[in-house]
């Protein structure tokens, strides 16, 4: 043996990373079960189950196919790794570069070959190419950039359709009486029962742990969701948890399945003319464009990125976020509850409730951003820093995104049913039965007016703020309404 091949738990994939042009008669492959990675923080189980099942999973296709794997647990990688290095008496360690800055740094100090990280689109250099000549970073340039590049979606130079997008019309409340298609339940086998009996859980069929899993999970996806996946996108409600969704984020993040292919699958739907072009253009944008966005900047953006909080937000998570039973918001304690059972929820609840949460309370960005990383199945630092730091809680102070995403009760009641079973009403902004989204917003607009009021496209935001002839009252109610949600009763 002269080389150790070595396996992150989100490299699973025989055809790219390191494992591409590797051979089992010649290379070791380590893959590293690390205490810090399960046991170092408040971890999901249900996060841990899918992270540890899918990598054993993984270890024991590439022991049938020949190799010589090393599936250690170790205090730490570089721990498990220098078990496996004496073993075999051998130094040279490769891997693919690896997802976070924290790892580059440890692997490339334990002197680590690196070979260029291919579980993207677009390489780190030719995004940093991009970034470098921009004078603000919309990802809307970026993604008509990915079209051309990657000619998806393109007719003689064109986009397909006629337009880059069709976010107008994607943007359909939760429809009445309709009927949605089953879920798709993951079975589970030996390897599953044993990570779920270590963890003291019992398993659930949410989420697939094997590669086949996957790719049956994306065929599902293709021949059940897709043609209807884009005009209700934004759309939230309790009717179903996963609406049109793809829930493919866990597998395309662990190496399961890779963009490459899930794009040819979308396209070759579309081609067969199975599927509308806003909800082919739809997908394709979250694939090629956002997917790749927040990877290239995560990758661009330096390190300490992940510490800013330009808005000098400094409460302390509330505890809604932990514990549903803290709030009697209807929307929250629904979405929290989903996260609970399964450690999902779609873009819209994280953005536009959780998100938008943490940004008119006030709440202090690294805090928000350790939870939601405990908390959901696809969560990593390169996708989590910039969704979250960036998109969600603007505290770069407009580096990614050019204004905050802040709303009102107005938004989510227009796209949920969350505000039928809620003991607030979405259109009043002061007095107890006040929505406290609705309060929040405008007390939010009012604490940023002046550096708002610099922005073009928060102007008018804020001058709504001077039609507001109940503001003192309105700041009142703030104030209760902040405190009700420390203390768990609002
Ligand atoms: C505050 C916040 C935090 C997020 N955290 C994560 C995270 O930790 N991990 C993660 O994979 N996604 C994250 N997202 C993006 C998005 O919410 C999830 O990718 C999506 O909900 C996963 O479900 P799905 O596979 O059914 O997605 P679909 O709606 O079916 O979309 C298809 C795919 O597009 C990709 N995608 C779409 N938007 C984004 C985005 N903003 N960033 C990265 N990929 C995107 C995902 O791979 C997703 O699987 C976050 C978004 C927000 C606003
Ligand atoms: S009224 Fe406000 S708190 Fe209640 S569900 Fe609607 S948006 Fe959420």
């Amino acid at each position: 043996m002269k080389r150790i091949v070595y396996v992150p738990f989100d490299h699973l994939h025989r055809n790219f990373g390191a494992l591409k042009e590797a051979d089992p008669t010649s290379d070791v492959v380590a893959i590293v079960e690390s205490a810090r990675m399960t046991t170092g923080r408040n971890w999901h189980k249900e996060r841990l189950f899918f992270l540890i099942s899918s990598a054993r999973h993984f270890a024991q296709t590439l022991k049938e196919e020949g190799f010589s794997v090393e599936y250690v647990k170790a205090p730490t990688t570089i721990d498990g790794l220098k078990v496996v290095q004496k073993k075999y008496s051998i130094d040279n360690v490769i891997c693919a570069e690896p997802s976070s800055h924290r790892q580059f740094a440890a692997l490339k100090e334990f002197g680590v070959t690196f070979v260029p990280n291919d579980f993207f689109l677009t390489p780190r250099p030719l995004f940093a190419q991009w970034a470098g000549s921009q004078k603000s970073f919309l990802m809307e340039n970026f993604y008509r950039l990915q079209r051309t590049r990657l000619n998806i979606l393109m007719d003689k130079g064109k986009p397909t359709g006629g337009a880059w997008n069709f976010d107008k019309e994607n943007r359909l409340p939760p429809p009445k009486q309709y009927e949605w298609p089953a879920y798709l339940e993951h079975p589970r086998d030996e390897i599953d029962l044993e990570v779920a009996k270590e963890l003291g859980m019992k398993a659930t069929t949410t989420w697939a742990t094997t590669r086949t899993g996957a790719l049956a999970q994306l065929r599902n996806f293709i021949d059940n969701h897709f043609a209807n996946f884009g005009p209700l996108e934004d759309a939230m409600t309790t009717d179903n948890w996963a609406l049109h969704h793809s829930l493919l984020s866990p597998y395309l993040n662990n190496g399961l399945l890779h963009a490459e292919e899930v794009i040819s699958e979308a396209i070759k739907a579309f081609d067969a003319g199975k599927i509308p072009i806003e909800s082919c253009e739809g997908f394709v944008r979250q694939i090629i464009g956002w997917r790749e966005y927040v990877n290239g900047m995560y990758w661009f953006l330096a390190p300490d990125y992940r510490e800013n909080n330009q808005l000098g937000a400094t409460r302390k998570l509330l505890p809604l976020f932990t514990d549903p039973t803290k709030t009697t918001m209807n929307c929250i304690k629904e979405t929290v509850s989903a996260i609970n059972d399964r450690a999902w929820v779609h873009h819209i609840p994280r953005l536009m409730l959780l998100s938008n949460l943490a940004l008119i309370t006030g709440t202090n960005p690294q805090e928000f951003l350790d939870w939601m990383r405990e908390v959901f199945i696809d969560a990593s630092e390169w996708v989590m820093v910039p969704n979250v730091i960036g998109m969600g809680v603007h505290a770069d102070g407009g580096t990614m995104m050019t204004k905050p995403y802040a709303a009102g009760g107005a938004y989510i009641s227009r796209m949920s049913n969350y505000c039928k079973g809620c003991a607030y009403n979405p259109k009043l902004r002061t007095g107890e039965s006040a929505c406290p989204f609705t309060t929040l917003y405008w007390d939010f607009l009012d604490r940023h007016k002046e550096s708002f009021a610099k922005n073009h496209r928060m102007s008018q935001q804020v001058f709504g703020l001077k039609r507001l002839s109940d503001l003192p009252e309105l700041k009142v109610r703030a104030q209760e309404v902040l405190s009700g949600l420390e203390q768990g009763t609002i």
